[in-house]
């Protein structure tokens, strides 16, 4: 059997082309990107303004399908809520809403998406419960669309942050095209501002990023103040060092003039002394950069604790007194493993015997 395409793995422009060669006048991808993005239709047959003849043979050769979903969990009453949805083949990957922005305390009437980018992932981050399942395949663009446009039926959504299972920067051109779909006028026209980027650190992609003429944000995950620690917790920083991160960070922000954030996940006793902090603000100071820390959330095997409120505060405290602006995580959403990666790893254990709060599977 040959699988449909989806049409959101084409650009609008592709699209318009495919139009024209049918001999359909180009204007009609603009009314389709309308249903999809502001109506959140996925047949064409709703499409009521396009010819019959032409939603027919759309119907033919595209799918508009959504992600079933397998499994749905909240909490903070409901300003956090956590999606598995199923790709078929045995996989599935994890959305997160997020009725706030995470990364900031005063953010009245934000609600962020965190997509994932991949199935799994091949960087090998020690802490990380993404990187613990290894790495399976790469999203396409419409799989990355598909995670937000099921929170777009629901409501409005203002931020959304590549924060979820994958490293984005390893599946550029997905991830490349699935933002041009959310920030342009005929897609779901955010704020480009509202969109974040994190990577671990591909410097070659980053300079790519920061020459496709958009002006989302960039978050280079760090973790350590020297190459030697960094690379025992990130399996494949090897061939990458800290000054480069730091080189790349600073094209960014001269070519995009936007601010880089350093993503720091706090482990206890591994890279929260304060000498470290002291070591990591020598480094980041000066630069239109910020810390971002996030105290670390416990995956099964890795070995490593969360450190003390105190241990991160003074961490903090460190760097601020150091120069560098920095911020904590906003903890929320812990007893729905909201975490990269964790709800399917959950699933995947538990299956049927959900444990925490708000849990449902959903029978496909
Ligand atoms: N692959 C990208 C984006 C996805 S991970 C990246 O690594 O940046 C998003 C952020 O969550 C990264 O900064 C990552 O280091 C962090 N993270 C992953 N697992 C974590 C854990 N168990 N506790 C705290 N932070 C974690
Ligand atoms: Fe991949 Fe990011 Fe997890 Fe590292 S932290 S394994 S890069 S998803």
């Amino acid at each position: 059997m040959v699988s449909m395409r989806h049409l959101l793995d084409l650009s609008l422009e592709e699209i318009e082309d495919t139009l024209a060669e049918w001999g359909e006048p180009r204007f009609r991808a603009k009314q389709i990107a309308g249903w999809v993005f502001q109506h959140g239709v996925t047949d064409f047959e709703a499409m009521t303004n396009l010819p019959a003849a032409l939603r027919a043979r759309l119907a033919a050769e595209f799918t508009l399908a959504p992600l079933p979903t397998i499994a749905e969990r909240s909490a903070d009453d409901g300003a956090t809520t956590k999606v598995l949805l199923d790709l078929g083949a045995g996989a599935a990957v994890e959305a997160v809403r997020m009725d706030y922005d995470p990364d900031e305390d005063e953010a009245p009437d934000r609600t962020t998406i965190c997509v994932s980018t991949q199935v799994g992932c091949a960087m090998g981050c020690s802490f990380c419960a993404t990187g613990q399942q290894g790495f399976t395949r790469n999203l396409r663009p419409s799989e990355i669309l598909a995670q937000v446009l099921h929170f777009t039926r629901e409501r409005r959504i203002t931020n959304i942050v590549f924060m979820g299972m994958g490293e984005p920067l390893a599946n550029y051109d997905a991830t490349v095209r699935a933002i041009r779909w959310l920030v342009r006028p005929e897609g779901l026209n955010l704020r480009q501002r509202g969109i974040t980027v994190s990577t671990v650190g591909l410097v070659r992609a980053i300079d790519r990023l920061a020459d496709e003429g958009l002006q989302v944000g960039l978050t280079i995950s760090l973790h350590a103040p020297d190459d030697d620690l960094r690379r025992r917790l990130i399996d494949t920083a090897r061939g990458t060092t800290i000054d480069e991160l730091i080189e790349a960070a600073k094209r960014y922000i001269e070519k995009r003039g936007r601010r880089v954030t350093f993503a720091y996940a706090l482990l206890d006793h591994v890279n929260d002394e304060p000498e470290q902090a002291r070591r990591l603000a020598q480094r980041v100071r000066g630069i239109q950069a910020h810390v971002n820390l996030i105290p670390y959330n416990p995956t099964a095997g890795a070995g490593l604790r969360r450190p003390s409120r105190e241990r991160v505060r003074e961490f903090q405290r460190v760097l601020q007194a150091e120069g560098v602006n920095a911020t904590v995580r906003i903890e929320r959403g812990q007893e729905i493993a909201a975490a990269c990666g964790q709800l399917r790893t959950d699933v995947m254990n538990e299956n049927a015997a959900p444990s925490g709060a708000a849990f449902t599977v959903i029978q496909p």
